[in-house]
């Protein structure tokens, strides 16, 4: 099974791919993290992306294209994985079918207000060694600014800064009708009412998808 969470940054992809992935043990895979960590690692794919990160622009499809296939050759994808944050464009969207075909799909759309998920944004901090994200608007950390699974000191992300959340959020409404209308005609979208706390949306996504995937638990099962 291939879960592909769609909706605005800020939006609770992160947070309600972890639950997903904690619940029926399909790895998440976050482009974001994979484009921050080869930022961080000064690698080829890192340095080109940089820039157009930082100004909150899409990097290109090929570079992304790339990384996602590194990613999902690995085994821990065989039975199926989340995607958080890719597909952007239809072009990767067509991308990941070539690289994949064939296998089940489902692709939800977490759909926010605009004003809750620019709150979410601004408030947000994100461990910069292992890529923990935390908000203390929803709930502190054990130990004030500092990350609860690794202890490292949590800091703000460049591009959560308001003039470049301003473009994300243009990309993101430029972008994702095409990209809507792309799974429509699959067949596979589905829209998740993501209002209200992490635990009300993520019984929401579990009504869509505990029919789907019956006698799996986390790490084991159907695919
Ligand atoms: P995110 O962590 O998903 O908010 O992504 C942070 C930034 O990484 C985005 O603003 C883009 O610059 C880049 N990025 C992440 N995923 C993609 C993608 N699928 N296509 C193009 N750029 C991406």
């Amino acid at each position: 099974m291939r879960i592909i969470l769609l909706g605005p940054p800020g939006g609770g992809k992160g947070t309600q791919g972890g639950l997903i992935e904690a619940t029926w043990g399909f790895p998440r895979i976050s482009t974001g993290d994979l484009l921050r960590r080869a930022v961080r690692d000064r690698t080829p794919p890192g340095l080109k992306a940089e820039a157009r990160m930082n100004s909150g622009k899409l990097v290109e499809d090929e570079l992304v294209l790339e990384l996602v296939r590194e990613r999902i050759a690995r085994g821990d994808c065989a039975d199926g994985y989340v995607l958080d944050g890719f597909p952007r464009t239809v072009p990767q969207a067509e991308g990941l079918e070539a690289l994949d075909a064939g296998r089940l799909e489902i692709a939800l759309d977490i759909a926010v207000d605009e004003e809750a998920m620019i709150q979410r944004l601004s408030r947000r901090l994100v461990c910069p060694e292992c890529d923990a994200v935390f908000n203390p608007a929803v709930r502190e950390t054990k130990q004030s600014g500092a990350c609860d699974v690794c202890g490292a000191e949590l800091v703000r992300r460049p591009d959560d800064a308001p003039e470049v959340v301003a473009e994300r959020l243009k990309v993101y409404r430029d972008g994702i009708e095409p990209l809507l209308a792309h799974y429509r005609n699959r067949n596979t979208l589905v829209r998740i009412d993501g209002s209200g706390s992490v635990d009300e949306v993520f019984s929401r996504i579990q009504t869509v998808l505990a029919p789907r995937l019956q006698n799996r638990t986390a790490g084991r099962g159907v695919s």
